[in-house]
């Protein structure tokens, strides 16, 4: 690296923060930019201080939006009585790509985690039980993430929801589409049998 200027080198280095980006590919990103116009560096470094400037979270669901409601908090076709709970915005935006689920959503910001000082109160759960009330919520789906945090936020959601009467539900764990049962992982085997369902009519 020593070999480039020191503004080049400084790029380098803060590409190589993104995750999954190792040295190499940052210099690569690097010499993309020092090859393009002036005009998509503009672009860039403005999109970046846009974001860091306009995106807040949703006051509702704690999304990202450029808003104080998102997009899907304030849109009256949305079933506001069927909450699904995830970890993050980015596993929200993985089940709107499914196009299947017409409610809303509550974004915990995260995972139970006790050894990095994830607990309850880090989380966004004191804000799902004033939803729950305040919007006569009638389902709740826990699609927190198929992982030992995961599973510890779900196992602490259902005992803490065990007392509001409503449907309360965990996403299914299983055989992936397309899936091959002789690749499949003894754990997804395990889960898939035990949430096997009659097909019976
Ligand atoms: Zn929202």
């Amino acid at each position: 690296m020593k070999h480039y200027p020191s503004s080049v080198q400084a790029l380098i280095k803060n590409f190589a923060k993104f995750p999954g980006i190792g040295t190499k590919t940052a210099e690569r990103f690097a010499m993309h930019i020092l090859k393009s116009p002036v005009k998509e560096a503009y672009a860039l470094s403005e999109s970046i201080l846009a974001l860091k400037k306009q995106i807040k979270l949703c006051s509702k669901c704690f999304t990202l939006s450029d808003h104080n409601i998102c997009e899907i908090c304030a849109d009256i076709n949305r079933n506001n009585s069927q909450i699904c709970i995830v970890e993050t915005p980015a596993d929200m935006a993985a089940i709107e790509k499914s196009g299947y689920f017409c409610g809303v959503y509550h974004i915990l910001q995260g995972a139970l985690s006790p050894v990095d000082g994830i607990n309850p109160e880090s989380l966004r759960i004191k804000e799902l039980l004033s939803r729950i009330s305040a919007d006569n919520v009638k389902e709740i789906i826990i699609a927190t993430n198929i992982n030992f945090e995961g599973e510890t936020t779900a196992a602490y959601l259902i005992k803490i929801l065990q007392k509001y009467n409503l449907k309360l539900t965990r996403i299914a764990t299983g055989i992936p589409m397309g899936g091959d049962l002789k690749y499949i992982d003894k754990e997804t085997i395990k889960c898939s049998m035990e949430t096997r369902y009659d097909i019976r009519f």
